[in-house]
């Protein structure tokens, strides 16, 4: 290129800073998918739905093996069989490659589609701090006709919190009495600390009435009732991206580095269990995701 054409200095910086963001955009997308937040078909459909978005400019092999179970050499055979040149990027698939990659991917990972004859019992659960509380919390403030459960547990209550509102607080032996006389639903000790369970009563009477009643509990509680009440809506609340999930996991960083790694692992794991799920609304803003709980609960 002659001196006169080259770009002024301010145009490359320009240029360089987008590049890294783009990067940087990329390489989130990946550890979204690597990390179960979202799944393959879905950044497929948002690379072809915006081809110059940060999905569409992914190359083919860069989101393959950002797939948990996909390594280097099973990408290689993949693409092969899917005749896909591995110097593409998503957006710039054919309609041809588009369809076999999305073919490939629904055959290997179906996405869990909703159930019919489901009950008007619903759970709603998720990962830890992905806010599934804030969520309960805003539909219950504006969906009346929803019965959210109160829960009974040990452990003590935090300032503000009202007996018989938030919780019914109770003792260990008391506890023990819901358990014997079959009185909850499900229950589970979370964290390793504090008992949790659900009283069944209100949710008989609210499910006999011909209501709906939520359940905003954790993964082995939403494991029980599944075992229990086969029917049941499950909804999975999802994190917007991994590192907004590790954002509000780990926040400010005051945990010592075991801590944080504990916590990020046991995110890793409950974000693989909702596969289990019906369904899965993502927690970007508080509003619209107590509006996509109520939707799946009334489906
Ligand atoms: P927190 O103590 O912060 O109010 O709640 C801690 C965790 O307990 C949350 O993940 C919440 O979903 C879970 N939890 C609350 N009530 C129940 C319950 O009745 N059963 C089960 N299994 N988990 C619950």
């Amino acid at each position: 290129m002659a001196e006169g054409q080259r770009p002024p200095e301010v145009d490359r910086v320009a240029a360089s800073r987008r590049a890294v963001a783009a990067r940087r955009a990329r390489a989130a997308l990946k550890r979204d998918v690597a990390m179960r937040v979202i799944s393959p078909q879905e950044l497929l459909r948002r690379a072809l739905a915006d081809p110059e978005s940060a999905a569409g400019a992914m190359r083919v092999t860069d989101f393959l093996t950002a797939i948990p179970a996909i390594g280097e050499g099973k990408r290689d055979r993949i693409l092969a069989q899917l005749a896909i040149s591995p110097v593409k990027r998503l957006g710039g698939l054919g309609a041809r490659q588009r369809r076999a990659l999305a073919g490939f991917l629904d055959e290997r990972w179906p996405e869990p589609g909703p159930r019919s004859g489901r009950s008007r019992l619903v759970v709603l659960a998720g990962p830890t701090a992905v806010g599934k509380g804030t969520v309960a919390a805003e539909i219950k403030a504006n969906y009346p006709d929803i019965h959210l459960s109160v829960s009974a547990t040990t452990r003590p209550p935090r300032p503000g919190e009202v007996d018989g509102e938030h919780y019914y607080f109770v003792d260990d032996a008391e506890f023990d009495r819901l358990i014997a006389t079959d009185a909850l639903l499900e229950h589970a000790t979370v964290h390793n600390k504090y008992r949790y369970g659900t009283p069944r009563e209100p949710i008989d009477r609210v499910l006999g009435e011909g209501g709906t009643a939520l359940l905003e509990i954790d993964l082995q509680g939403a494991r029980q009732v599944r075992r229990a009440e086969p029917s049941a809506t499950l909804v999975f609340l999802l994190p917007p991206s991994w590192d907004e999930l590790v954002h509000r996991l780990i926040g400010r960083g005051t945990e010592d580095a075991e801590e944080r790694a504990r916590r990020l692992r046991t995110a890793r794991a409950e974000l693989a269990a909702q596969h289990e799920f019906d369904y899965r609304v993502v927690n970007e803003d508080v509003a619209t995701a107590a509006r996509d709980v109520v939707a799946a609960a009334a489906r």
